[in-house]
């Protein structure tokens, strides 16, 4: 036999890793400035090591009370009641376990182009059709209510996400009720604030106690630096009550995820750091840069480099990692993700190194 037909299905494209690239250029990681994939470049929170250490001693057991604990803490943080939150493997599980309790084969959603591509991977895995609506460089990344409902015709979800990746722009809390409440009542706005934290914003998280249509992702992979632990959420409709179990998978997130969330959640220091730098580094490359930049509310930065993918090779070589955006179809762009101040210093000095030395190979 065969699997089914999944022509149409893309592969997830990572940001390169740390030690994928040390292992090809035969470096050492330390020598490494790894700033394509957003992650924390302070590291995972001291007390969420502590909890991870000790909740090793107990993985033989299946995550009950710590799947609960971190639920209720979680909806302790949100005001809102634990049915309303649904943990998931990352936020990615949460873009999952929505796609499950919403689509039906056949039904199309509506995602942002350019934009994460695991909306679209995630709908095509459920049976479902993937249409875009554009988020435009004439109009500096901005996503409006008129933008999405012209290209909205009954989808069933609406994804938006903001900050939106990989552009840094947001999206108000008046497009976002404006467009759920132009769109049909069957149709779900996700609201996916994976970079929530670092933005000026608040969370549309108010928005659900008005409404049942509006879902809100949110993860501990940046902000809160447990991305190898996997773990995320959606926070969901009030009379949504009842669907998180017919659709998770059992102990949707493992054990030692559940404690290294809950002691990072439970102790704000480290992602209040966190967010601090990031915007004081966020400034720097918006300002350092010799290169276009665009602004960004989240813990990277757009820059328009000429030839992304030559660029980005040769920064690699320079053993600074950034996001050649081709994948989201800006083949001119990377991001560039916040690092520590001296990451920052060495990216900014080989980006700026790498545009001139290839502009004055071009002969100009
Ligand atoms: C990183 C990211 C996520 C989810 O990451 P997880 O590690 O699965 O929690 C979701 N949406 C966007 C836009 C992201 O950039």
């Amino acid at each position: 036999m065969h699997y089914r037909d999944l022509s149409d299905h893309e592969v997830y494209v990572p940001g390169e890793g740390l030690v994928e690239v040390a292992r090809e250029l035969g470096m050492d990681p330390e020598e490494l400035v790894a700033l394509g994939s957003n992650e924390n470049p302070h590291g995972p929170p001291e007390n969420a090591i502590d909890a991870i250490s000790s909740a090793a001693s107990s993985v033989h057991e299946y995550p009950k009370s710590s799947h609960t604990d971190l639920t209720e803490s979680l909806a302790k943080h949100w005001d809102v009641s634990p049915e309303q939150v649904w943990l998931s493997p990352g936020a990615d599980g949460a873009i999952d376990y929505l796609s499950r309790a919403v689509l039906r084969p056949g039904d199309r959603i509506l995602v942002p182009q350019p934009g994460f591509s695991y909306y679209a991977m995630s709908s095509r895995y459920h049976h479902g059709a993937v249409e875009h609506y554009p988020v435009s460089r004439e109009s500096d990344f901005t996503v409006t209510d008129e933008t999405v409902l012209e290209a909205y015709d009954d989808h069933r979800i609406v994804f938006l996400t903001s900050p939106h990746n990989p552009t840094g722009s947001v999206v108000t809390h008046d497009t976002i009720r404006s467009i759920a409440a132009q769109t049909d009542s069957d149709t779900l706005v996700v609201v996916d604030e994976a970079y929530g934290e670092f933005s000026s914003i608040a969370s549309a998280r108010e928005l659900l106690d008005h409404r049942d249509d509006i879902a809100v992702l949110r993860t501990f992979s940046k902000a809160y630096g447990l991305a190898g632990l996997r773990v995320g959420y959606a926070l969901v409709p009030d009379s949504w009550a009842d669907a998180y179990g017919r659709i998770n998978t059992p102990f949707a997130v493992n054990e030692i995820a559940c404690r290294a969330a809950s002691a990072a959640l439970a102790d704000q220091s480290h992602v209040e750091k966190t967010v601090s730098s990031a915007k004081t580094q966020r400034k720097r490359l918006q300002s350092e840069l010799k290169v276009p930049t665009w602004e960004s509310q989240g813990n990277f930065v757009l820059a328009e480099v000429g030839d992304a993918s030559t660029v980005s090779d040769q920064l690699k070589q320079r053993g600074v990692i950034v996001r050649d955006c081709s994948s989201f179809g800006l083949s001119d762009c990377i991001r560039i993700s916040c690092g520590t101040e001296q990451e920052t210093t060495e990216a900014i000095n080989a980006v700026n190194d790498v545009v001139a030395a290839l502009s004055s190979s071009h002969g100009d």
